[in-house]
């Protein structure tokens, strides 16, 4: 069933000396640690809610990374412990060139940073996505809709009320953009490494069609013309869900996405340009 993914509460991991790890599924640190044990990030961090448990020292020992927390709540990781410890003394100094020294070990692109500085506005930042993929068909690698991170409240994304499923853990500069392109076929290899099934099963929920039509909603779809809406508990419109389940075809307009079933007319969802965009199973 494509659409398991999001059923699974957690995923098994197995290394070849027998030992396992269980992880939480989705799991929110999942693409930073195959980028991370790739070597396509030096260093890599994230946020953790005040009051959650904390299984990052499971995740660590079994991947063999090291791990410090910054402040309360900022966990960096690393396989380098040099590396680690000379992030966590910058996150303590809060200077401009400390932060500048911090991006840089965080591995990303410098045409991307770019892209997201000249766009660091939340406000500004509606249409990202579809600055980075309108009229474009990429790989499934590039496919980072659902990467939400710093357009979602983090306890949800934790509580997994907020699906979360990438592959690469940055949204790239564009659809083409080489260097992204590079770090996810790395990241890709490392991630069907760690876990073959699971990798199986990401690339064919993540090559898909997907109706974007703002930073918090949008809809998987099965098909071409669509069949079926997927992973059909994310975050949409009890209405727009319905339309969506019920409809076959999609016409998009400047303000409006037009649902039809077998040439008639069911409805309408209001939103501003809504984007198709087609992530397709290739990996290049
Ligand atoms: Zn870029």
């Amino acid at each position: 069933m494509p659409d398991s993914i999001f059923a699974d509460k957690e995923v098994r991991f197995s290394r070849a000396d027998g030992r396992t790890l269980t992880l939480p599924w989705p799991d929110p640190f999942y693409p930073d640690i195959a980028a991370v044990l790739s070597k396509v990030k030096p260093l890599a961090y994230t946020y953790l809610p005040p009051m959650t448990p904390r299984p990052f020292a499971d995740h660590a020992d079994f991947f063999g990374l090291e791990w410090g927390l910054g402040g309360e709540d900022c966990l960096f990781f690393s396989l380098d412990r040099k590396v680690l410890k000379r992030a966590l003394a910058l996150h303590d100094d809060a200077s401009t060139d400390s932060e500048a020294a911090l991006q840089a070990l965080l591995g990303y692109p410098a045409c991307c940073v770019d892209f997201h500085s000249r766009h660091a506005d939340p406000l500004a930042r509606r249409d990202l996505i579809g600055r980075i993929f309108e009229g474009t068909k990429p790989s499934f690698l590039m496919n980072t809709v659902l990467n939400t991170t710093g357009r979602s409240e983090r306890l949800e994304v934790f509580r997994g009320n907020i699906k979360k499923l990438h592959v690469l853990p940055w949204h790239p500069c564009s659809a083409d953009c080489g260097p992204s392109k590079t770090a996810a076929a790395r990241i890709w290899r490392t991630m069907r490494t760690l876990h073959p099934g699971l990798a199986a099963r990401m690339k064919d929920a993540l090559a898909k069609p997907v109706l974007y039509y703002n930073d918090r909603e949008c809809a998987f779809l099965d098909g071409n013309p669509y069949s079926r809406i997927l992973y059909d508990d994310m975050i949409l419109e009890e209405s727009a869900k319905r339309l969506l389940r019920d409809g076959d075809a999609l016409a998009l307009g400047k303000d409006e996405i037009v649902v039809s079933a077998g040439g008639r007319r069911l409805g309408t969802i209001a939103c501003r340009d809504p984007l198709l965009i087609y992530f397709q199973t290739a990996v290049d």
